[in-house]
C-alpha cells in the first residue's frame, strides 16, 4: 500500500536516524503541520504491538487509547526526536497534532522531542543538537 502522506511532509532518509519526516512547504510559527494519522487502538493493544514490533510507531493518546502510525499513517511516524525540536505535539479533542515551534522552511526535517517514550531510558538520542541531553527519553 502506498503511503499517503500529509500535504507540505515528505519522507527521506534522515541524518538523525533511518527515515525522516521532512517539510516540502513553510510552515509558519503556531501552525498545524499534520495530524499524528494511524489506526486507533486501545492501550493495551499497543502494548501487545510494542512487545512484538522492532520498531515503534505508537504513540499514546490518553490513558485508553493510542495510534499505530504504521496501520493508515501520513507519513508523521517517521517525524524523529530532537533535543532542540521544530515541533511540539499537542492532543485536541482526540487528536494528536504536531505543531510548529518556529517557521519552519522547505527542506527542513521535522522534529520533535518525544520527552517519553516506549524506548529504554538508556536509549541514545542522535540528534546532535549541541543541546541534546544524550538519550531520548528525559528523565
Ligand atoms: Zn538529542
Amino acid at each position: 500500500m502506498k503511503l499517503k502522506l500529509a500535504p507540505g511532509l515528505a519522507v527521506k532518509k534522515s541524518k538523525i536516524n533511518g527515515m525522516g519526516c521532512f517539510s516540502t512547504a513553510f510552515f509558519p510559527k503556531g501552525r498545524k503541520i499534520a495530524e499524528y494519522a494511524g489506526e486507533r487502538i486501545t492501550s493495551s493493544e499497543g502494548e501487545r504491538r510494542l512487545r512484538t514490533r522492532e520498531k515503534h510507531r505508537i504513540c499514546a493518546l490518553d490513558d485508553d487509547w493510542s495510534v499505530d502510525g504504521s496501520r493508515g499513517g501520513n507519513g508523521t511516524h517517521y517525524l524523529n526526536h530532537s533535543c532542540e525540536p521544530n515541533t511540539y505535539m499537542r492532543t485536541t479533542h482526540g487528536h494528536l497534532l504536531f505543531m510548529a515551534l518556529r517557521d519552519i522552511h522547505p527542506g527542513e526535517e521535522i522534529t520533535c522531542d518525544y520527552i517519553s517514550t516506549y524506548h529504554p531510558d538508556t536509549y541514545k538520542c542522535r540528534c546532535k543538537s549541541p543541546k541534546c541531553r544524550g538519550t531520548i527519553n528525559r528523565k
